[in-house]
């Protein structure tokens, strides 16, 4: 079985790596891997784009940036000389949606969920970051949307307030590939945006939701980081729902935020598996968890007893979750 899977993996995953020069004189590493026949997977310096090939097009998840937009086109090619018919944005941030403007130039047709599109809009109208009208997507949903294309059923649907307010994800369901947006970097502790609509439990409920789409022998593209499994989800659902526990647990012994930073054996087993060495440092997640603790504990209640009280209940309510989540 385990030798199987190996056989099976250095198969699947051939992987050619390629060193080019982009318009700024920037030196970038693309890895386009094969994950099945018809998907691939192209890592760059950005989030994880996903590529179908076939006999429609190509239909493509994400694209980086701009500055190295030229070369993941030309990677595209290499494969296959067909137009991107399709391009869905997974969420509004510059590391997924950069490379947009020169897509739409060559007639793709970008979607996303509506609060992409809205948030990309508040970007260009507060001129915070230098980005062009071209760059929206000219098809949104709210929930979900199917693609019928290259042979297979590809649903895109909407996981609420996870890592932002407008994050979808692609399930190739007759390849069996599930393309996670940033709701999930494998092995690492994850950014979420609360600034733009994103919450832990919002997150905790997004990769719950995609467990109940894909089943145990998906292949997952994760926003950040290399493949996963079903069983990476699953033990990020458990990892972020055990600190969150922790979090509150101390939270409502009065510690402060600053003492639960400092208590390391918290995040310990994560820190040691390397949880901690991404983009998101142990300090940066836990501080992210405990404003979320404690707008959670104190939605309300002015006074710091009866808030107490009030947390003491929810917490109870998580605990018992937790319990529930072991038996299954
Ligand atoms: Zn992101």
């Amino acid at each position: 079985m385990f030798s199987k899977f190996i056989l099976n993996t250095i198969l699947l995953f051939s992987v050619s790596t390629v060193f080019a020069q982009t318009d700024g004189g920037q030196k970038v590493n693309t890895k386009l891997i094969k994950v099945t026949n018809k998907v691939y997977m192209l890592q760059g310096k950005g989030g994880n784009i996903g590529l179908s090939f076939g006999k429609d097009g190509v239909f493509m998840i994400d694209d980086q940036y701009a500055d190295g937009i030229e070369q993941i086109q030309n990677e595209i090619k290499k494969v296959s000389d067909q137009p991107v018919r399709f391009l869905v944005n997974t969420h509004f941030h510059g590391d997924h949606t950069g490379g947009n403007p020169a897509m739409a130039e060559t007639g793709t047709v970008i979607f996303s969920q509506e609060n992409v599109r809205n948030r990309l809009q508040d970007v260009i109208a507060k001129e915070t970051k230098k980005i062009d009208e071209e760059a929206l997507p000219i098809v949104t949903f709210a929930e979900d949307l199917t693609f019928y294309f290259n042979g297979e059923k590809i649903y895109v649907f909407h996981v609420h307030n996870a890592h932002t307010d407008g994050d979808s994800m692609v399930y190739f369901t007759g390849s069996n590939v599930l393309h996670t947006g940033d709701v999930f970097f494998n092995g690492k502790y994850p950014y979420i945006d609360t600034e733009n609509g994103g919450s832990l439990k919002g997150y905790i409920a997004g990769l719950e939701k995609a467990l109940l789409v894909i089943n145990e022998d998906t292949k997952v593209i994760p926003g950040h980081g290399d493949m996963g499994s079903y069983k990476d989800l699953r033990d990020t659902i458990e990892m972020l729902s055990i600190l969150y526990k922790r979090v509150y647990n101390l939270y409502l012994n009065k510690k402060t935020e600053e003492e639960i930073i400092k208590t390391t054996d918290l995040t310990k087993e994560y820190d040691d598996k390397g949880f901690g060495n991404g983009f998101i440092k142990t300090e940066a997640f836990l501080k992210m968890i405990y404003k979320e603790v404690a707008q959670e504990a104190g939605a309300g209640v002015e006074d710091r007893e009866a808030r107490n009280k009030e947390a003491m209940k929810k917490y109870k309510e998580i605990e018992k979750k937790l319990k529930e989540k072991e038996k299954n």
